[in-house]
Order: C-alpha cells, then structure tokens, then sequence
C-alpha cells in the first residue's frame, strides 16, 4: 500500500513525502479512509504505531474540504494527557499541514497563559490541548467549543489514569452534538469501553498494535539484583554505551538521584519530572534528542508520548507498578520499525511485578547475570 492510494490532497501527500514517510502504517492504512469518509474511530493504538498522523492527515483533508460553520470558529479539537505529546501533535499538524492554510496552536497548564490566549485571538481551525488549561481558558469565557467539527480524544486510558476523567465529562457537553470524534487508547479496560460508548457514534473499530506484538521487535532482558546492586549495575551498562538511553525511574525523587549519581560517575544526565518547570523540560528534551545529553532519567508521566526517533535502549531501573505501563515505557525504543532494547532491572520483591508483566506481553524475558 502506498500513500497515494489513500485519496489524501496533494499537498498532504507532498508533506507526507517531506517527513520521508514511504509508506502508511498499518493504523494508518487502516484509519485515514474511514476518517475520511467522516466515520467515528476507536483507534486500539499506542504512541510509536504512526497515530498521530493517522487522525492528522485526513483531519486536514476534511477541514481544508468544507467552511468552517461559523467563520473564525475553532474546528478541530484534541485532547491530550501531557504537554509534550501536545506538543509533538502541533508540530505534526504543522508539518503535516505546511502546504495547506489551516492554523493550529498547543494550550497547556505550568506556563503563562497570556501567549496561548493570544494565540487564540488570533484565530485558530486546530486546537491541541490538555485537559486542564482547556477546561481553565473555558471557564474564563476565553474559548467557545460550539463550532467543532471533529474531535480526538489521544490517550484515553492515559488520560484516566491521570485522573481527567472529571475535565473530559465536563467537556463534553460543550462539543456540539453533531460531530466526527476520533477515541485512541493503547489498552482497552471496561472503563475506556464505557467511556468510548459515550462519545461515539456507530464508529469504525481499528486494532493495530496488539500490546504482545507491539514489544516482539524489542530485544529485551532483565538483570535480577539485590537493591543496593541497582545503582553500580547502572553505572557499568551506561559505561559500556555510547548510545542515547532513556532510564526510567518510578518516582520523581529515585529519578533525581539516579541523574545525580550518574552525574557523580561522569556520565552527563539530566533528569525530568512533573516538579520539573515546562522550561527545563523542553530543554533537557531538546538536548536529549540532539545528542547532547545522552541519558535521560524519566518518570512514567514525564516520558509519555515523548517522541524519540531511533532511540536504542530503554533501561528499567525500577519496575512500574502496573504491567502495561512497561510496554508504554519500552515502547520508547524500537519505533516505526528500528529495533531496539530494554534493559530491566528487577530486585526480588520487584519478582511479582515481572510476571506480570510476562503475562501480559506473554513472552518470557531473556535473564541476564550481574556481578558487582
Ligand atoms: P506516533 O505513533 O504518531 O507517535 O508516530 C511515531 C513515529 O513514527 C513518529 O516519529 C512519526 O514521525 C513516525 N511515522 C509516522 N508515520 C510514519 C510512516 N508512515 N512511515 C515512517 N515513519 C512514520
């Protein structure tokens, strides 16, 4: 299948060619001729599979096709649980959209308001948001919902897990009734299949990414070790590397240490979190991806949806309390076809957590020995 057979406009298949994309994704060939056609979507789907440009590029066709409804109305709504996968949606929308004239701008909480508000002033078709600035900016009367043609909710069983239920439910009512809504979850628990009910209407049900399948391509291994072991078995892996490493850590507190004793062997790190300004977050992202940082100490919240072309190892320095929070993590690495690999680190009460986790991606992980 090639982008040319998806009946997308020439100026998205022109952009398209640019980001260097041959051919569609899986969810992508199976999603944009049912968005297209105007069709609900319940997208089974993590980060990583091609998503976003699954719902962006037909959204731009549908929008540059018909008026808005009411000149200058925002027409286009997506909800998205942190400010980086916001961010990383808007730079896809731009790219995306580069030939065509639509505008889209990112409103999230932890920075001043004052430039998103004015961004909006300006008028905007597309808006890429987070919950609780949008339901902020609502509340003061600065935004108006009423005119949305299409809506995306990115992230649900994220977005629950954040506890954003409540922002949503209170959305909702102001979306007009008549709409496309896009719904994207990695897992699919009863509480997103309730939710999705909800808001969607008759809709096309696209799975791409069985969460087993989505990890087979990534090399993965644990290392079984006493706790104390943890910090010296980080330091000799981090030494026999000289490629980017994400290293997550399951508090904010464990990841600010980890960052500080690398720091103390010499490894250059930095690490990001929720306590983190959005500012140093961006940065150290920025850095990171360059290669100017090579390892990155995150928490779960912080790293999600961030987008790291060819990132090759994922290290587990603690192991996250719910399953399929380790596919989401090591779904970091090995994306858009490159392989990649996961480095687990388990200590014995960490035992119980690790078959879970081999339940869940059904796959028995390679165990590696270590000795200090
Ligand atoms: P996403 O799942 O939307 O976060 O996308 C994951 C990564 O895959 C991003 O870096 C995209 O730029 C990239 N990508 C999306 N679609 C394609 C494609 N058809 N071919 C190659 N890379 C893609």
């Amino acid at each position: 299948m090639t982008f040319n057979e998806l009946n997308l406009s020439a100026p998205v298949l022109r952009a398209v060619a640019q980001a260097g994309y041959e051919s569609p994704s899986p969810i992508q060939a199976a999603a944009i001729p049912p968005v297209l056609a105007g069709r609900d979507l319940m997208g089974c789907a993590q980060t990583g599979t091609g998503k976003t440009a699954a719902f962006a590029l037909p959204m731009l066709d549908r929008l540059t096709a018909s008026a808005p409804r009411k000149k200058g109305a925002i027409r286009a709504l997506i909800l998205t649980p942190t400010r980086e996968l916001a961010l990383q949606i808007g730079e896809s929308f731009e790219a995306y959209g580069k030939y065509l004239t639509l505008r889209s701008t990112v409103i999230f909480g932890g920075v001043g308001q004052a430039p998103q508000v004015a961004a909006l002033k300006k008028g905007v078709d597309i808006l890429i948001a987070c919950p609780g600035r949008l339901n902020d900016l609502v509340g003061q009367g600065l935004l108006d919902l009423s005119n949305i043609e299409i809506f995306v909710l990115d992230e649900a069983d994220r977005m629950l897990d954040m506890g954003f239920v409540a922002d949503i439910k209170r959305l909702l009512p102001l979306l007009p009734k008549s709409r496309q809504t896009l719904f994207f979850s990695a897992t699919m628990p009863a509480d997103i299949v309730a939710l999705s009910k909800s808001m969607l209407t008759d809709p096309v049900r696209v799975e791409v990414t069985p969460v087993a399948s989505a990890v087979d391509a990534i090399d993965q291994r644990v290392y079984f070790v006493e706790k104390p072991e943890k910090k010296k078995l980080l330091v000799s892996l981090l030494r026999e590397e000289d490629k980017s490493v994400l290293v997550f850590s399951r508090t904010k507190h464990g990841a600010d240490n980890i960052s500080r004793l690398l720091s103390k062997s010499g490894i250059r790190s930095e690490a990001i979190h929720g306590n983190k300004s959005q500012n140093h977050r961006q940065r150290v992202l920025t850095d990171f991806k360059s290669g100017k940082i090579r390892v990155m100490v995150a928490t779960d919240i912080a790293a999600r949806g961030i987008d790291i072309r060819e990132l090759e190892i994922v290290i587990n320095y603690d192991l996250p309390d719910v399953p399929e929070t380790y596919v989401h993590r090591i779904g970091r690495t090995g994306r858009a076809g490159h392989s990649g690999t996961a480095l687990t680190f388990c200590t014995p009460d960490e035992r119980p957590l690790m078959k879970d986790i081999q339940r869940l991606t059904g796959k028995k992980l390679n165990a590696e020995t270590y000795r200090a």
